[in-house]
């Protein structure tokens, strides 16, 4: 197992492989706690790239919650286990020291980063694009891996890349989901039995509004309605449930294939988000 902590660790092996045009990096950064959804990303880099690095790193800043962030799951010997058996040649652990030499830079995205989930959690898109910018010019990764179950954050992240003219590819892997539909989070391991039993509704009225939006004209805001109200009497306080632009994510009143619908939603203290495209399944699936 290969785990290293210091970006001079990482540079003394990634360094040679930039000298080697054979070799191409593979990034995938995560927040450790590592379940199927991250495999399934490192498995995609490791198809496609010669050298996979995946970063595990709790970063401070894009939590506008300190308790969330101090609740965190972490556990960093079997993350490290985990990343390698899904194909990971290095295991990156920064330290908070290194990748904050100072907190007086940060990258702020404009326009669809202050929607959803930048309204409801202030901050937290300037701190996922700061890190994320400095992981890109630190593993200068030729490929790197996010997944689809953060949706805004990958739209964020490719505008950052647009603008900034980051000189790499990124790629989207869609949601891997319990068997009840559950998205798979870390977050979920906090959630009570009870709680886990309920959670799946939520993918639940996903799929119900998209179903219905793709089959037949009706009154979208009515059907959303319908959804939040099903999801609060389950014990959701939701956040926002909404049909959007999946480029803009500018709210819409009348749905096209390929536009999302999003939701955001508190169970006892976990938060949890997920999202479907409208089209991206069959209706008897
Ligand atoms: P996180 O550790 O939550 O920051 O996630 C790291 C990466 O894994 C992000 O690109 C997430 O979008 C992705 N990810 C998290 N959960 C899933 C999932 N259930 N399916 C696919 N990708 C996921």
């Amino acid at each position: 197992m290969n785990t290293v902590y210091s970006i001079r660790e990482l540079n003394e092996i990634t360094d040679p492989l930039r000298q080697d045009a054979q070799a191409t990096i593979g990034f995938v950064p995560t927040l450790g706690a590592l379940h199927e959804g991250h495999c399934a990303l490192i498995q995609k880099a490791a198809q496609e790239c010669t050298f996979v690095v995946v970063s595990v790193f709790v970063n401070p800043t894009q939590f506008n919650d300190p308790s969330d962030y101090q609740n965190y799951p972490r556990n960093p010997e079997l993350d490290a286990e985990k990343a390698t058996a899904a194909g990971a040649h290095i295991v990156w652990m920064p330290t908070v020291e290194d990748m904050y030499p100072s907190q007086d830079t940060t990258i702020t995205v404009g326009g669809l980063a202050s929607l959803w989930e930048g309204a409801h959690r202030p901050g937290h898109f300037d701190g996922v694009a700061t890190i994320v910018a400095k992981l890109f010019n630190i593993v200068r990764p030729d490929t790197a891996y996010f997944g689809l179950k953060d949706l805004q954050q990958c739209a964020v992240i490719s505008q950052m890349k647009r603008d900034l003219h980051f000189p790499l590819e990124l790629k989207f892997i869609n949601t891997i989901r319990e068997p009840d539909g559950l998205a798979l989070s870390s977050r979920n391991q906090r959630l009570s039995s009870q709680e886990r039993a309920v959670a799946p509704a939520l993918y639940r009225e996903l799929r119900r509004c998209a179903t219905l939006f793709l089959s037949e004209p009706l009154n979208v805001d009515a059907e959303l309605q319908k959804s939040i109200a099903a999801l609060t009497g389950d014990g959701f306080s939701v956040e926002y449930f909404a049909l959007v632009d999946t480029q803009t994510f500018q709210m819409k009143e009348a749905a096209n294939q390929g536009d999302s619908i999003i939701v955001a939603a508190r169970l006892g203290v976990v938060r949890l988000i997920d999202n479907v495209q409208i089209g991206s399944f069959s209706v008897d699936e």
